[in-house]
This record gives C-alpha cells, sequence and structure tokens, in this order.
C-alpha cells in the first residue's frame, strides 16, 4: 500500500497524471467538435421534420375535415409560415371536439405520413386541462391507453392555454419526445384544444445523439483510466532500474551493498548512471583503502583497527565468534629512533610487521595504530593455549637479532591479551583492558599478559603511586640510606650503598620495589635518579668533611637513565657541585640494561662516565641473561654478585660450586668483586673462604640513615667478626 502510495506521489504519478490530462483534453476537444456538429445537423434536421409534420397534419386535418376546421398560419418571421391554429368555423367545441371515428382515421393518417404519433386534446373549462379524446397510441394488446390530460406543469401548457402552439420536448409514453401541439380554437379565437403531432425520426435522432454523448463520455472515462493504468505500468517498469539503482547506492552509502552494480552493461541511460555509480562505488573503496592503511607497514591504520574491533566485539558479545585482541608494542623504540635514525627505526618497524604477519598469518587482522604500537585480532577460535603459544612465537621472533649497517639491534617487545568475550562489554574497554595488560607485560618485562580484573585495581595504586612520587621528587621527600660493604677478612669499610627511600606521610614507608618500577615506567626514573645521585654526593662530601673514610658511595642508575643523551654530564655537573671526585662514586648498572639496547651506545655512554674516573659496578650479576662477552668489552670495575647466589650457601654444596666458579671467573678478568645479601654469620664465613673484596648484607648491617653509618663501621671494625651485625 505504502509502496504503491510512493509510486504514484513519485514520478510515475506525476507522468501518468501529464499523459491522461493531455489524453482528456485531446478527447475533450475531438468529442466536443464531434458532438457539436451533429447536435447542429440532428438540431436542423429534426426542426425540419417537426416544421413539415405540422404543417402536414395541420393540412391533412382541415382539409379532411374543410366544412368544420379552417387552417391559421403564421405569417411573421419566426413563425416561418408554420400552422398557428385550427379553428372551428360553426358548431361548438363540445360537439366538434368529442371521439368520432373519423377522428381515429384522420391522425391514423397524420401518424403514418409523419411516422410518429397523432393526438387531439379537447379544454376542460373546469379542469383548465386538455384532455385527450383521440390518439394513434394503442395498449400491445390492442385496446385503448388510459386517460391522459396535459394540466398546468406539462411543458406544453403554458403555451397552449395561452392560445400559441408548442414546439418542445414533451412526455410521451414515458420519454421525452419532440412534438408540435398546435392550438385549436372555437369561432371566436379562443382556445378549446390541441392538436399534437411528433415525429418518431426526429425523436429517434434526438435519442440517438443523447445516447451518443453519454457513451462519449464513457468511452472518455474508460480511456483515461485505461491510459492512467498504461501509464503507471509502463512507467513505473522503465523507473523500476532507476528504483533499483537509487537501492544500490542507499546500500553503497551505509556500507551494506552486496554484490556488483546492476544494470550496468545497459546502453541507455540507466546504463551511463549505472556506470557512474560503479565509479563512484571503485573510487570509494579505494577512498577506504587508503583511509585504512597505514602507509609505512601496509597494515590496517586505527581507524581501520577501530572499526575491526568493533565488528569483533559485537560477534563476540552475540556469541557468533570468539575473538582476542593483542596490543603489542616494542619497548623503547624512541631511543632506537633517536639513536640509528628515522630510517632505521622505519625499516625496524617494517621487519616487525613483516614478522607479525608471518607469525599471525592470515587469520589474524593486523594493524599499526602508531609508532611501535600493533594490534592483532584473532578470530579463529584458538585456544587461551594456542594464543600464548602465538605471543611466544611473536617475541621471539622480534628478539632475533637485526642487522643493520652499524652493528645489530635486539629488539624487546610486550604484549597484553583481551579475550574479548570475557574480558569486555564494548570496543572502548576492550582497548583499555588490552592497554592494561600490556602495561603489566611491560612492568614485568618482555611478556604477554593476559587481562585479569586486578589490572584494574593495579592501575588505580599505580597511577595513585605515580602522582605521589611526583609530589615526593618535586618536594625532596626522597632520602637515602646507606648500606655498608665490608672486606670479609679484616672487617673495615670497603664502600656504601646508596639507597632510595620514601615515607609518605599518611601509607608510612613505601618499597623501592614498589616504586622504582612505577618510577621507571612513568618516567620519574630519570629526576629520582639524579636525585638519589645528588643526595648520596651531598653525603659524601659531608662525610669527607667529617673525616670519615666512606671510600666510595654507589648509585643504582635504571637503564633509561643512560639512555638520556645528558647522563655523563648530569653526573659531571653533580660531583663538581659537592667538589667530589669522580672515584668517590661508583655507578651501579643492572644486567638487563644491555638487553634492551644495542651495546654500542651503552658502550659509550660507560667511557663518558669512566673517563669521569666514577667506578662501574655491574649490579646482579647472574641474575639475568648478561653474555660474558660484555664483561670483557665495557669498562666494568666492579661486579656485584646477585643475592640469589649467596642465600643458603651454607646448606646447598652445588650453590657453593656456582658460586665458587663465578668468583674465580671475575678475579681472573682482575674485577672487584663484592658479594650481595650474606644474611647469616654461616654464608658470611663461606663466602670470606671463597675470597671476595667485599660483603654487603644483613649480617652486616641493613641499610641505615648516615647518622647511624660511623657507628655501625665502628663497631664492626672492633668486632673482628662481625658479630654485632644487624642495625636499624
Ligand atoms: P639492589 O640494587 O640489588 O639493592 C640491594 C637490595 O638488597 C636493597 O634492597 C637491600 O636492602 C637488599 N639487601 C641487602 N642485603 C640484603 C640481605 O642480606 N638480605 C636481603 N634479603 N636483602 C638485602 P632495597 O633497598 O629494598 O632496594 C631494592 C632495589 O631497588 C635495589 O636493588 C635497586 O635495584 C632498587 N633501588 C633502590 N634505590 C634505588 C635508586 O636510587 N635508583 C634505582 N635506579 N634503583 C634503586
Ligand atoms: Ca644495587
Ligand atoms: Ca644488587
Amino acid at each position: 500500500m505504502r509502496e504503491l502510495f510512493s509510486l504514484l506521489t513519485g514520478i510515475t504519478g506525476r507522468i501518468t497524471t501529464r499523459f491522461a490530462l493531455i489524453v482528456s483534453v485531446a478527447m475533450l476537444i475531438t468529442a466536443t467538435l464531434g458532438y457539436v456538429k451533429l447536435f447542429q445537423v440532428t438540431a436542423a434536421d429534426s426542426s425540419i421534420r417537426i416544421d413539415r409534420a405540422s404543417r402536414a397534419a395541420t393540412a391533412l386535418f382541415t382539409e379532411k375535415l374543410n366544412a368544420e376546421f379552417a387552417a391559421v398560419y403564421g405569417e411573421s418571421q419566426d413563425q416561418g409560415g408554420r400552422p398557428q391554429a385550427i379553428r372551428l368555423k360553426g358548431p361548438t367545441a363540445e360537439t366538434s371536439l368529442t371521439f368520432r371515428d373519423e377522428y381515429d382515421a384522420l391522425l391514423k393518417q397524420i401518424g403514418s405520413i409523419n411516422q410518429g404519433a397523432a393526438n387531439l386534446f379537447r379544454l376542460n373549462p373546469e379542469t383548465k386541462a386538455f384532455d385527450r379524446f383521440a390518439t394513434t397510441f394503442r395498449k400491445p394488446d390492442g385496446s385503448m391507453p388510459p386517460p391522459m390530460s396535459i394540466s398546468n406543469g406539462h411543458p406544453a401548457y403554458d403555451n397552449l392555454i395561452n392560445n400559441r402552439p408548442h414546439l418542445g420536448e414533451v412526455p410521451v409514453m414515458g420519454r421525452m419526445r419532440l412534438a408540435y401541439l398546435t392550438p385549436i380554437q372555437d369561432a371566436a379565437g379562443s382556445i378549446a384544444g390541441a392538436l399534437a403531432v411528433d415525429v418518431g425520426w426526429a425523436d429517434d435522432l434526438v435519442r440517438a445523439r443523447n445516447e451518443l454523448r453519454v457513451q462519449i463520455i464513457v468511452a472518455a472515462v474508460l480511456i483515461v483510466i485505461l491510459v492512467a493504468l498504461f501509464g503507471v505500468f509502463s512507467v513505473s517498469r522503465e523507473l523500476k532500474p532507476l528504483r533499483e539503482l537509487a537501492g544500490y547506492a542507499e546500500d553503497l552509502a551505509a556500507e551494506t551493498a552486496t554484490g556488483t552494480v546492476p544494470y550496468i552493461s545497459r546502453h541507455d541511460e540507466i546504463g551511463a548512471l549505472a556506470q557512474g555509480l560503479k565509479r563512484v562505488e571503485v573510487l570509494k573503496s579505494r577512498l577506504a583503502h587508503l583511509a585504512y592503511t597505514d602507509p609505512l607497514t601496509g597494515l590496517s591504520n586505527r581507524g581501520r583497527y577501530l572499526s575491526d574491533l568493533d565488528k569483533a566485539m559485537n560477534e563476540s558479545l552475540t556469541g557468533k565468534r570468539k575473538w582476542t585482541l593483542l596490543h603489542l608494542d616494542i619497548d623503547n623504540f624512541r631511543q632506537i629512533n633517536d639513536v640509528y635514525g628515522q630510517a632505521t627505526g622505519d625499516r625496524l618497524l617494517k621487519a616487525v610487521a613483516a614478522m607479525i604477519s608471518e607469525a599471525a598469518g592470515n587469520r589474524a587482522q593486523i594493524a599499526r595504530l602508531n609508532a611501535d604500537h600493533f594490534t592483532i585480532l584473532i578470530g579463529d577460535g584458538s585456544s587461551i593455549d594456542q594464543i600464548a603459544t602465538l605471543t611466544e612465537e611473536l617475541l621471539d621472533a622480534i628478539h632475533r637479532p637485526f642487522q643493520i649497517n652499524s652493528g645489530e639491534i635486539h629488539l624487546k617487545a610486550s604484549i597484553g591479551i583481551v579475550l574479548l568475550q570475557h574480558d569486555a562489554n564494548d570496543t572502548d574497554e576492550a582497548h583499555r583492558n588490552a592497554g592494561l595488560a600490556l602495561r603489566k607485560a611491560k612492568m614485568d618485562g618482555d611478556k604477554a599478559v593476559f587481562f585479569s580484573s586486578e589490572l584494574h585495581d593495579e592501575f588505580q595504586n599505580h597511577i595513585r603511586m605515580e602522582r605521589m612520587l611526583r609530589e615526593a621528587i618535586a618536594e625532596r621527600e626522597i632520602e637515602v640510606h646507606f648500606q655498608p660493604q665490608f672486606d670479609p677478612s679484616t672487617n673495615q669499610l670497603a664502600g656504601l650503598e646508596a639507597l632510595a627511600r620514601w615515607t609518605h606521610p599518611a601509607d608510612g614507608p613505601i618499597s623501592p620495589a614498589d616504586f622504582i618500577p612505577v618510577a621507571e615506567v612513568s618516567g620519574q626514573i630519570v629526576d629520582l635518579g639524579t636525585l638519589v645521585l645528588d643526595l648520596a654526593c651531598e653525603q659524601a662530601a659531608k662525610w669527607r668533611e667529617a673525616k670519615f673514610d666512606f671510600k666510595h658511595i654507589s648509585v643504582n642508575v635504571s637503564p633509561i637513565q643512560l639512555w638520556q643523551p645528558n647522563f655523563a654530564s648530569v653526573v659531571q655537573d653533580t660531583l663538581k657541585r659537592h667538589d667530589l671526585f669522580g672515584r668517590e662514586i661508583c655507578i651501579e648498572i643492572t644486567e638487563g640494561v644491555f638487553l634492551d639496547q644495542s651495546e654500542k651506545r651503552i658502550a659509550s655512554v660507560l667511557a663518558a662516565v669512566r673517563k669521569l674516573g666514577v667506578l662501574l659496578s655491574l649490579d646482579d650479576f647472574g641474575s639475568g641473561y648478561s653474555s660474558l662477552g660484555y664483561l670483557n668489552r665495557l669498562p666494568f670495575d666492579q661486579l656485584k654478585i646477585d643475592r640469589s647466589f649467596v642465600s643458603d650457601i651454607d646448606t646447598d654444596t652445588r650453590k657453593q660450586k656456582v658460586l665458587g666458579g663465578i668468583l674465580e671467573l671475575g678475579r681472573g678478568l682482575g674485577f672487584n668483586i663484592v658479594v650481595e645479601g650474606a644474611e647469616t654469620r654461616e654464608e658470611v664465613e663461606i663466602v670470606r673462604q671463597m675470597g671476595c673484596d667485599a660483603i654487603q648484607g644483613f649480617y652486616y648491617s641493613r641499610p641505615a640513615p648516615a647518622l647511624l653509618i660511623p657507628g655501625v663501621v665502628k663497631k664492626i671494625g672492633e668486632s673482628g667478626d662481625g658479630a654485632a651485625a644487624a642495625s636499624a
């Protein structure tokens, strides 16, 4: 119904209406012309006929009954010589105007001449009506028809009662007929009756004309209806392709178009339109390709990723398909760009993109969001184990060394994983949670992490700690405690390690194990490290002033600090500010630093620091994946053996052998060796026997405020075996 409505209000309706109007007007003109002509002809014809009929009737009547009646003919122009009256010569109308056989025969004769009916009327002076007293009419059975009168209201009455002839249509036997009624007057000229004749043939003409009029109207209406129907049918049929093309264009805009543009091979306006639409479609897909492709890697871009994620999320929520989202980030990529230049960075990104494509295969939708962030959507129903395997493969592939002109680059990446169906309710949440999992992965270092709801709380805490830490660094609320290192053979002080301490006014003391990773992730480690270096140097200057021989103070430096282009000059400035010698300070670097970045870069930074006379210590030795080659090539003075090699060494003979081997190696390479984390007398004893330059552990002393250190050192120096351990 609606469709029909829109069809008729549309082009179809308008064109059809116009055609129907034109056809109607054309028919109206031709039919009117024809009808008017016919009307004129029939009118003229019938007036001639009736004229003759009236003359013939009057003539015959007055001729046959010339003793009784005389004819009166009109003389004026418009009367045209037609009979105006039949006048009685003598006797009264009552006697003359009554039925007699003679009249019957005469009327029959008039009727047959005129091919019509003839009637005689007599005026009844009382009723003032003209009563019929003779007629040519008969009932079908031959008997006389019922009586009839011309009374007031009859079309001829007014003329007759006023003694005038009447020419016009009158009701005869149930229909209208053209008739001529001639008044019959008495001898004095007063109206007394009438002779009425009609002409059948003329009547039929008029009747045919009237019928024709009806037929013309009916035919015209039918033709207009036909034209309208045909117009609606044929126009709407012609417009059908147009409607389909419009529908296709709409689908194209709504991105729901399937198949190809219809009517493309037609050689008319429709075909031209279809080809135009095809061009729009091609252009659209080309634009979409450009708009959705990352120009560097050829992967999808962020826009495409968001729309893919949207679809994947929908499918996951409706249970149609299970999707997994991986968010991969290359660690410290910015520094690679800074050091090796944009072109090498781009080459690496392309290589990473290719590796991801190869590892994830064509089952995945891979996008690059920005710089070094990649996303991988997997919708093939992989199990959690399969996803874990894939992420391992991805990380392995990225770990493989890249050859560049100036050597090798080792990349590290982290991956956050979200199971869309399980971990998110919408696209935003999915993306956010992948980010949280990625963040966790980065903090844990070189890992793939599945999202879990605890990450939310962790993140909140993290954000809070980040804010608090920023304030603490700005307000210099960070303190430094010192942990002494002793030569186990003499119990004399060998050096001190400065360790950051943070006591929050409300939350109390916060462990470096908690805030150092936060500082590293948020980049605050640079300011924090600079502050700690400054505090350590400040204390060193005070101790020198106080003539306390502290040997050197070791300061921990995060890999991120080493990557600051001005690191060596920060160290230099700090030394200068506190008027210290380089050898009074030792910089501790953890092994992890070498995995991150190429050796060359580190080597030049370390060389610059070393030039200042500053000692260099390799911290947590043995805990990571350090290559022994570094020990040869990089300018370290000291090795700090990780606590894990010392704890419970008195009960674990295997551990003793391992530690023995490490110590031998270190000594062989000429390093100064500090063993970390000896807690008991037994552990200290074993390490002492193996031989090392210093031990740093709770057995001697926990980290303590600077004020307490000289006392602790004195006590241990005097005790002979360090038994007075565990201060603070
Ligand atoms: P680290 O550089 O290996 O520092 C030694 C850590 O071992 C200290 O923990 C110290 O208290 C602990 N320790 C020493 N002897 C023993 C022992 O006998 N038994 C046990 N169980 N532990 C012992 P602390 O102060 O909690 O520091 C933890 C880590 O935080 C440090 O490990 C270091 O990596 C980092 N850190 C601390 N201060 C700074 C800083 O100023 N800058 C940077 N970048 N990192 C810092
Ligand atoms: Ca350390
Ligand atoms: Ca350590």
